[in-house]
C-alpha cells in the first residue's frame, strides 16, 4: 500500500520546489465514478506550510514586479504551450478526479491555455492615462501597481480554468502567488503548476499548498503578508472569507453561488430553448455556478416545452465521463451527491411534483459511483426551498407563467444573481429582460452557463463581491491605480 501511495503522491510547491507537509498526511483524492479507484494523494498540509508558501511568494515579489508585464507575459505564453503539450493528460486526471465528461474537460483544459494566452497578451496593453492637469507644465497620469502576495482559493468545478483565470492575471499585473485548490481536484491542479514549474518562474513567483479549506484557508485569511484575496466557492465560506479579509483590511473579491433562471416566452423558438436548457441544466451534472436551475415558461407554450424537455433528458446518457458516448458523469463527491438528494426528497416533502427522475443510480455500472438521475420538479413555487436554495445538481425546477413581468418577478426574487438567459424572438422583451434582471451575466437566446474569457464575468447580489474576473476586468482587482503628478 505505501508504495502505491509513494507513486501517487503529490507535494507542495514551494519555492520552486515539491516539498513535503511537515504534517506528514496525506489526503486521498478518489473517482467518483468509481470510489475504489484512488486518483492520487495530496498533501494534508498545516498552517506553516502555508505561512513558508507565504514568506517565498514575498521573498519573490520585489524581482517579479521589476520586470516589465511584456517579459511576465512571456512566462504565461510558455505555461500554455506546455499545457496544451499536456492537454489529454490533465484532461484526464480532472475527469477521473471529478467527474465530468472527457469532452468537457478537455474543453475546459483548452480554454486555460486561451486565458494563459489571453493575459500574456494583456502584459503588453496600456494600464494608465494621461489627464489635463491645472497646471500646465505638469504631467498628470495614472499606473497601477501590484497588490503584492495574493492568496487563490478556488472550488472542485472548473480546477483548471479557475486557478488560471485567477493566477495569470495576478502574474502578469506583478503579484506573485499562493494556490490553496479544492482538495477533491488537487491532485489536477498539481499537474497545472508542473506546467507553471516547467515554463521556469522564478522561485517563489508561483506556489501551491493543499489541504482543509478550514486549515489553509484560514490560514491564508489570517496571514497578514497576503495582501489580496481571490476566491471562488460557496456563499458560507465566501462570507468567512470576506469578513477576514477587511478585518485586516486586506483586499478581497468573491465570487459565489447561483440559482440561474431561463425565461421561455410565448415567442421562443422552442427547440433552441430546450436545448440551451438541457444544456445549461445537466452538462456537467448541473455543477457550474451558472447552470441553469429554474426554468420559468409562458403558459400558452409550457405543455409543448415540458413534453419535448422531456423526451429530450431521456437521451442523455450517463456514466463514467471517461467513457465514450457519455454525455452526463457522476456527482463530484459523496458529499455532493448527498447535497442534491437532499434537496429532491425536500422539493417533494414541499409539495412540488416530481415529474423525471430524481433517484440515484446505484446498480451495474453505477454501482460504485455517485450518480444521480436528471431530475425535474413542475407545480414549484417560487418560495419552496428547490426554487430558492442552489443545488448544484441536475435538478430543474419548472414554473409556469403569464407575461414577461410575472417572469421577471419570480426570476428576480432570489438572493442570488450571477446569469440569466430569455427566449424570445421579441426586442422589446429583449430589452425588458437585459434592463429588470438582476444578474450579472444577461443571455439571450443562449444557455445560462456560458463564458468568454476576454469579457468581465461575475454576479449581482449574494452571487459576488461586486468585482469582476476575466477579460480586462481582471485588472481591477491585482492592481491598485497609482494618480501621478510631476512638475
Ligand atoms: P467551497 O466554498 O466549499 O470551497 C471552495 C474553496 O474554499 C475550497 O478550496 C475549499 O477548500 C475552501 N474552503 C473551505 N472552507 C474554507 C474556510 N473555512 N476558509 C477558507 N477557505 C475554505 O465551495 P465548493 O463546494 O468547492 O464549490 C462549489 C461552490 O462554488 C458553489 O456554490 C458554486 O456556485 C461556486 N462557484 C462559483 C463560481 C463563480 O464564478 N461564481 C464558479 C464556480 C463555482
Amino acid at each position: 500500500m505505501s508504495v502505491e501511495i509513494e507513486q501517487k503522491k503529490y507535494r507542495n510547491f514551494i519555492n520552486g520546489e515539491w516539498v513535503p507537509s511537515n504534517t506528514g498526511e496525506v489526503l486521498e483524492s478518489r473517482n467518483p465514478a468509481d470510489a475504489d479507484e484512488v486518483v492520487g494523494y495530496v498533501q494534508k498540509s498545516s498552517k506553516k506550510d502555508l505561512d513558508d508558501s507565504v514568506k517565498a511568494a514575498k521573498g519573490a515579489l520585489r524581482s517579479w514586479k521589476k520586470r516589465s508585464s511584456v517579459e511576465r507575459g512571456q512566462y504565461l505564453y510558455k505555461v500554455a504551450d506546455i499545457l496544451e503539450s499536456r492537454l489529454d493528460e490533465v484532461a484526464e486526471t480532472m475527469t477521473r478526479e471529478m467527474g465530468k465528461t472527457l469532452p468537457e474537460a478537455m474543453g475546459e483544459t483548452a480554454r486555460g491555455v486561451a486565458i494563459l494566452r489571453y493575459y500574456a497578451g494583456e502584459g503588453m496593453h496600456k494600464i494608465g492615462d494621461v489627464i489635463p492637469s491645472t497646471d500646465n507644465r505638469a504631467l498628470l497620469y495614472t499606473t497601477r501597481a501590484s497588490l503584492g502576495v495574493v492568496g487563490v482559493i478556488t472550488p472542485w468545478n472548473f480546477p483548471v480554468a479557475i486557478p488560471i483565470w485567477k493566477m495569470a492575471p495576478a502574474l502578469v499585473y506583478g503579484n506573485t502567488v499562493v494556490l490553496k485548490p479544492a482538495s477533491e481536484t488537487a491532485v489536477t491542479a498539481a499537474k497545472v503548476l508542473q506546467c507553471f514549474q516547467e515554463a521556469g518562474f522564478p522561485s517563489g513567483a508561483v506556489n501551491m499548498v493543499t489541504g482543509p479549506g478550514s486549515v489553509i484557508g484560514q490560514a491564508i485569511i489570517d496571514n497578514k503578508d497576503i495582501n489580496g484575496i481571490t476566491f471562488t466557492g460557496s456563499n458560507e465560506t465566501g462570507k468567512r472569507i470576506g469578513q477576514g479579509a477587511l478585518a485586516r483590511g486586506a483586499k478581497y473579491q468573491l465570487e459565489m453561488g447561483g440559482k440561474n433562471p431561463v425565461i421561455v416566452l410565448e415567442d421562443a423558438d422552442i427547440d433552441l430553448a430546450v436545448e440551451a436548457t438541457i444544456s445549461g441544466g445537466f452538462r456537467s451534472t448541473g455543477q457550474k455556478c451558472t447552470a441553469t436551475s429554474r426554468v420559468i415558461v409562458h403558459r400558452s407554450i409550457y405543455d409543448q416545452f415540458k413534453e419535448k424537455l422531456l423526451y429530450r433528458i431521456d437521451e442523455i446518457t450517463i456514466g463514467d465521463g471517461m467513457n465514450e458516448g457519455i454525455w452526463m458523469g457522476p456527482c463530484a463527491s459523496e458529499s455532493q451527491l448527498n447535497t442534491i438528494l437532499s434537496y429532491i426528497q425536500k422539493g417533494k416533502e414541499e409539495g412540488a411534483t416530481l415529474i423525471k427522475g430524481g433517484k440515484q443510480l446505484t446498480d451495474g455500472p453505477f454501482e460504485k459511483g455517485y450518480f444521480v438521475e436528471p431530475t425535474v420538479f413542475e407545480h414549484v413555487k417560487p418560495e419552496m426551498t428547490i426554487a430558492q436554495e442552489e443545488i448544484f445538481g441536475p435538478v430543474l425546477a419548472l414554473m409556469k407563467v403569464d407575461s414577461i413581468e410575472e417572469a421577471l418577478t419570480i426570476a428576480n426574487d432570489v438572493e442570488y444573481g450571477l446569469s440569466a438567459s430569455i427566449f424570445t424572438t421579441n426586442i422589446q422583451h429583449m430589452l425588458s429582460f437585459v434592463d429588470d434582471m438582476e444578474a450579472g451575466l444577461i443571455r439571450v437566446n443562449a444557455e445560462s452557463a456560458g463564458v468568454e474569457l476576454q469579457a468581465p464575468f461575475g454576479g449581482m447580489k449574494q452571487s459576488s463581491s461586486h468585482s469582476r474576473e476575466q477579460g480586462q476586468a481582471a485588472i481591477e482587482f491585482f492592481t491598485s491605480i497609482k494618480t501621478v503628478f510631476i512638475k
